[in-house]
């Protein structure tokens, strides 16, 4: 059986739109920057009604069917951002509680030590539990209150270009069989053309990554390392958790080679969000990141907190962690980039939403001064670039520039740099420390002890006993995931033979155990060498684009399916 992959229709006509500013990604930077862009015109337009700036061509294109369905967190929020985007806002906003209680465990096999202070980054004192789902259903009310368009159920599936200018963004195509043709309910995607250009993909973005490609933005960047969040949202007996107390972990079930930790949040109704991030950089490709979070479960500290309890949603995103050195230029011709798509994460201190947030908005007030002055060219939008590097942006991640690079070679020398970066302001032992990208720490099998040594009880599929731990089968099932089905795969294979021929040989098919959603999977085939093959589920995909991250090979491309398929994080 032959797979066909998604790709552009030829030969269409496209409805062209115009368009002042395209938002791609209505996640928390996507929607703050809508929402500040709506400020300021309103601002301007009241202040000088001879002068009237629109608001009518401001478009947000969100995949999902909803807002805040793709958008997974842990979440605890640094309110920092949203005070300067709506003073006041928790008065309204939905959030589950005030963080009064912190305390960080390192975890060996059979006990725990927790630290006797809580190390400054981890501290989360008057920062906020939330749902992300909610959070941003509810600011992208805000911001449609304030006369923005949302498209959701849209997908950009392509960047327009002349020359070296972005001049706008291609939404999918609906209705496309399982052989890329036509079906009886097609519907070209639009063309919208946009004066301005913001991608707010998320981690990894789609479009970001063929901008990245094509202008080679990463030429003199650090490598974009990445950690995989799988969460799980548990309701457990009343009395377990407070509202409010946050609990993060070191240590077991990783060895000291891998890097990674779990956070445990309580928030209202005894509903507590748990979860496990482990590094895009393992060693060994039978490493899974769903397991790992399963094993963590294991663990006598979180079984006595979870038992009796149920799981009721689960979830898996990557997230950027490579930090200050592997942000990429952050505006040019007709586009800018803000959010985890740029790379704007604190991984410290687990955090990215307050950041995305005020890049969002740093984005919304270049693109208010470019409307203006009808001039989105790369010098006018290149002052987002400046206000970023002189905002608190800018301080709060270089002092982290060197975080995760110190953990190349392993949990304690990890925490000997990061004591040192503490005292140097970031520096450690120099300014700048390369990274290696993930997908190139992995070994092969033939390198690695056919037991699995000390990771052994990390690889291959969880089981599950269906009360404290999951398949992944089950846990996806609490993932809500939905896609059209007869549609081309959205996981683009540049060459199957390499999956069958070789991977499988070399590294033992490791795409079946980074996917968190079972999308990947080997099925007898006598005709191929290793007499099995690589079978693609995408309608099982949660778009954590774990895949197109840590392939070996990197011949995986994520690209977005039909929009509105997905998972549905409601609540998470
Ligand atoms: C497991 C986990 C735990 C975390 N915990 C915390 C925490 O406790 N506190 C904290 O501050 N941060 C945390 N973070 C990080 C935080 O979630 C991110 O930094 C933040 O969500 C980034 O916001 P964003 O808007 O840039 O991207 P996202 O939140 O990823 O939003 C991107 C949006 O764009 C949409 N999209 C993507 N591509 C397209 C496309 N081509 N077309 C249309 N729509 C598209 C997506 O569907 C999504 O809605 C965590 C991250 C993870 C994965």
């Amino acid at each position: 059986m032959s797979l066909v992959f998604r790709r552009p229709l030829s030969g269409i006509d496209r409805p062209q739109m115009p368009a002042d500013v395209v938002i791609v990604g209505g996640g928390p930077a996507g929607m703050a920057c809508a929402l500040r862009l709506s400020q300021l015109i309103d601002a301007h337009n009241t202040a000088d009604p001879d002068a009237q700036l629109s608001k009518e061509n401001i478009y947000v294109l969100e995949k999902a069917r909803e807002v805040g369905q793709h958008c997974l967190s842990g979440a605890l929020l640094d309110p920092r951002s949203m005070r300067e985007l709506l003073p006041g806002f928790e008065k309204e906003a939905p959030i589950e509680a005030t963080v009064d209680k912190e305390a960080v465990y390192f975890l060996t096999e059979k006990s725990k030590f927790k630290l006797p202070i809580t190390p400054p980054p981890l501290r989360d004192h008057g920062n906020y539990v939330i749902s992300l789902n909610r959070f941003v259903k509810w600011l992208g009310g805000k911001a449609e209150e304030k006369g923005v368009t949302i498209f959701t159920g849209f997908a950009g599936s392509e960047l327009l270009f002349e020359g070296s200018r972005v001049t706008g963004v291609r939404t999918d195509d609906k209705g496309v069989n399982k052989e890329n043709e036509k079906k009886s309910n097609f519907e070209p995607g639009y063309d919208l053309k946009a004066k301005v250009v913001i991608l707010a993909e998320g981690s990894r973005g789609s479009l970001t990554k063929q901008l990245i490609q094509r202008f080679q933005l990463d030429w003199n960047l650090n490598a974009q390392t990445y950690g995989q969040g799988i969460k799980e949202l548990w309701e457990v007996p009343a009395g377990r958790i407070a509202a409010g107390e946050v609990i993060y972990t070191m240590g077991w079930p990783l060895t000291a080679r891998e890097y990674g930790g779990a956070w445990i949040y309580g928030g209202k109704n005894n509903v507590v969000s748990l979860g496990f991030v482990t590094g895009l950089d393992y060693r060994d490709p039978r490493l899974d990141p769903q397991h790992v979070l399963q094993e963590f479960k294991k663990h006598s500290f979180v079984t006595q907190l979870l038992a009796g309890g149920k799981m009721i949603r689960y979830g898996a995103k990557s997230m950027p962690y490579g930090g200050w050195w592997a942000v990429p230029p952050l505006a040019g011709d007709g586009w800018m980039i803000i959010g985890d798509s740029a790379g704007l994460l604190n991984s410290q201190r687990l955090k990215g939403i307050h950041l995305a947030i005020k890049s969002g908005m740093l984005a919304a007030e270049t693109a208010f001064e470019a409307l203006k002055k009808n001039d989105s060219s790369a010098a006018m939008l290149g002052q987002f670039q400046k206000k970023v590097e002189s905002s608190w942006i800018k301080d709060e991640l270089w002092k982290v520039r060197n975080f995760h690079q110190g953990f190349e070679h392993g949990f304690w020398p990890g925490m000997f740099h990061t004591a040192l970066q503490q005292i140097t302001g970031g520096y450690g032992v120099r300014n700048r420390y390369p990274s290696t990208l993930g997908y190139q720490r992995m070994k092969k099998l033939a390198e690695l002890p056919a037991s699995g040594g000390a990771e052994a009880h990390l690889l291959g599929p969880a089981k599950g006993d269906g009360k404290l731990t999951f398949d992944k089968l089950t846990d996806l099932y609490h993932s809500g995931t939905r896609h059209e089905e007869d549609q081309p795969a959205h996981l683009i294979l540049q060459n199957t033979d390499v999956c069958n021929e070789r991977c499988i040989q070399e590294f033992g098919s490791p795409c079946q155990n980074f996917c968190p959603a079972n999308v990947y999977e080997l099925v007898d085939d006598i005709t191929q060498p290793e007499g099995k093959r690589i079978s693609l589920n995408p309608s099982n995909c949660v778009h954590c684009k774990a895949c197109d991250i840590a392939d070996p090979y990197q011949i995986i491309t994520w690209v977005p399916p039909e929009g509105g398929g997905g998972p549905n994080y409601d609540g998470m």
